[in-house]
C-alpha cells in the first residue's frame, strides 16, 4: 500500500516514467499540480492529449509535421536538389537553428545497430532511394558514434552506383576551442573531415 492516497500515487508514478524524473522529482512535480491554478493544469492536459494527437511525421522526409508535409518540405525557397540526412527528427531542429542550411531533409527514425537488432531495413533507407531523382548532393549528418559512422557509411555505399554526390559533415573543433583540450576522437574526426581550402 502507498503512503500516498491514490490519485497522488497515480500522478507521482506517471511522472515517475519520464525521461531524468526521479521520485523526488515526480512528487515535487505532483505537489506543484496539486496547488497550480486550474487553467494551468488545463492548459498542460491539452498539450499533452495534442501531441500524440496532432503531431504525424511527414510523408516525404520524416520530420515532425501536422499535416501531411512539413515545413521545410511544403517551403518553396528550400533547395531540393540537396538532402541532409539525419538520425532524428530532433536533429532537424537543430540544423535549423543555425540557420546556414537551405536544403531539404531525410529523418532516418534511428541508425544501424546490429547490436540492437537493428538493419538497415528497420529505419529509412528505402525512403531515401526512393526520392533521389533531381538530388546533387546528399549530405550525411548521423551521429559521430559507431552506430552514426556505420550507417553513413553503409548509405554512401548504397548511393554509389546513383552518382550522387555524398559528402559527411566534419566533426570537428568548436569555435573557440583549443587543440590542446580536445579529446582525441573529435580531434581525429576533425583531421578526417579537413577539406581543401
Ligand atoms: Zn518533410
Amino acid at each position: 500500500m502507498s503512503i500516498y492516497i491514490e490519485p497522488l500515487a497515480k500522478l507521482v508514478n506517471a511522472f515517475s516514467k519520464l525521461p531524468g524524473i526521479g521520485g523526488k522529482t515526480a512528487l515535487r512535480l505532483a505537489y506543484h499540480v496539486i496547488n497550480a491554478p486550474e487553467d494551468e493544469i488545463c492548459d498542460l492536459v491539452d498539450s499533452l492529449k495534442d501531441i500524440k494527437e496532432k503531431i504525424k511525421y511527414c510523408s516525404c522526409c520524416g520530420n515532425f509535421c501536422e499535416g501531411e508535409i512539413c515545413d521545410v518540405c511544403g517551403d518553396s525557397r528550400r533547395d531540393k536538389s540537396v538532402i541532409c540526412v539525419v538520425k532524428d527528427p530532433r536533429d532537424v531542429i537543430a540544423m535549423e537553428k543555425t540557420g546556414s542550411f537551405r536544403g531539404v531533409y531525410h529523418v532516418l527514425h534511428g541508425t544501424i545497430s546490429p547490436i540492437d537488432g537493428i538493419g538497415p531495413d528497420d529505419i529509412r533507407i528505402k525512403e531515401l532511394l526512393g526520392r533521389l531523382d533531381g538530388t546533387k548532393e546528399i549530405i550525411i549528418a548521423t551521429n559521430p558514434d559507431v552506430e552514426g559512422d556505420a550507417t553513413a557509411v553503409y548509405i554512401a555505399r548504397l548511393l554509389k552506383p546513383f552518382g550522387i554526390k555524398t559528402t559527411r559533415i566534419a566533426h570537428g573543433i568548436p569555435i573557440g576551442g583549443d587543440l590542446e583540450y580536445i579529446d582525441e576522437v573529435t580531434l581525429a574526426k576533425a583531421l578526417d573531415g579537413r577539406r581543401e581550402m
